[in-house]
């Protein structure tokens, strides 16, 4: 069965791992909402729900508990559809406590997998599934640099739809004096397109793209090969990965996040910062004046108010911070 997620921080090795097939959805068009987002939920949010209601019974959906927004999400859903989970994903750092919390939720997914048609996986298909995961988001971290952005896009689109890389074809650089441009932020509109080509139009390059369907979603993953000699082991294995390398704002503290994006904003010469946001999402709006006061770069907030693309008020803020930095 299709398993469809909503954050990059729940392993899609495991889902794998038990004969499902993992998605991100994020990285997957979401209808366009029909509801605004007045009733306080965010587009993205509100397109999770939307892509709930399009897909078949069949379909599995696991939902995280990063933010409000979310938590509310899955409430809304999990009163009309059998076939969703609430993944909670702690907050709090490396401390005995969230790690058994972790521990445990993966465990417990794992048996809801099992009671909807999936099989326990034995100990050599755990091994051979992380490996392969591993190898491919190693792969494509230090291949990143080398895509456009849209390829950047596609690229992290397909690995969690296959979890293997995509390798994809020359791209045309966008010229020399086109400005570097970081993108952060927590989810693009569905199909992720419109505000890249934008940004490229208006003279942007974007060299970073540390958004959900970006290399973010790819965490910062370490070498270590994986010792597993049992299901435990596994279940271990991915725990560590997983709290101690996931990069998000959720975090309390999130200084893992701003450690993670000095060094390439650095190394890239980003000199401006555009944050996609979405209307009711506090967490990322609230980063804001922080990223500015850390890195000294301009920047551009963007409030996305439904899950449909660029809106023209946007479209117009992203031409003017663009004529600001040329
Ligand atoms: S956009 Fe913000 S409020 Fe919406 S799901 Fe993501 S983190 Fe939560």
């Amino acid at each position: 069965m299709s398993v469809f997620c909503t954050s990059p921080w729940i392993p899609p090795e495991w889902i794998s791992a038990y004969g499902h097939e993992p998605r991100g959805v994020w990285t997957v068009s979401r209808p366009r909402a029909s509801a605004s987002c007045s009733e306080g939920i965010c587009a993205f949010a509100n397109g999770c729900l939307e892509a709930a209601a399009a897909r078949v019974e069949d379909d599995l959906f696991v939902f995280d508990s990063g933010c409000d927004q979310m938590r509310r999400a899955f409430d809304a859903l999990a009163g009309h559809r059998q076939n969703a989970f609430l993944f909670n994903l702690p907050a709090t750092g490396q401390s005995l406590a969230p790690r058994r919390i972790y521990r445990s939720e993966l465990e417990r997914l794992g048996r809801w997998l099992a009671e909807r048609g999936g099989s326990v996986p034995d100990t050599p298909r755990l091994l051979q599934v992380i490996r392969q995961h591993r190898d491919a988001r190693l792969q494509l971290a230090a291949a990143m640099e080398g895509y456009s952005a849209r390829q950047c896009v596609q690229a992290v689109a397909h690995y969690y739809a296959h979890g293997a890389v995509w390798v994809p074809g020359n791209f045309a650089p966008a010229p020399a004096n086109s400005v570097p441009l970081a993108l952060l932020g927590g989810h693009l509109p569905a199909g992720g397109g419109d505000p890249l080509d934008h940004m490229e139009r208006c003279g942007g390059r974007i060299v970073l793209n540390a958004t959900a369907a970006g290399e973010r979603a790819l965490g910062s993953e370490d070498e270590a090969e994986p010792a597993i000699g049992s299901a435990e082991d596994a279940v271990e294995f991915l725990t560590r990965r997983y709290l101690e390398n996931s990069i998000d704002i959720f975090h309390r503290p999130n200084s893992r996040f701003y450690q993670w994006l000095g060094p390439r904003l650095h190394a890239r010469r980003v000199r401006g910062i555009v944050l996609w946001t979405q209307v009711n999402c506090d967490l990322w709006r609230a980063e804001a004046q922080a990223v500015r006061e850390a890195f000294g770069r301009p920047v551009c907030l963007i409030e996305e108010e439904a899950a449909e693309g660029l809106s023209p008020r946007d479209a117009g803020r992203i031409e003017a911070f663009l004529e600001l930095l040329r």
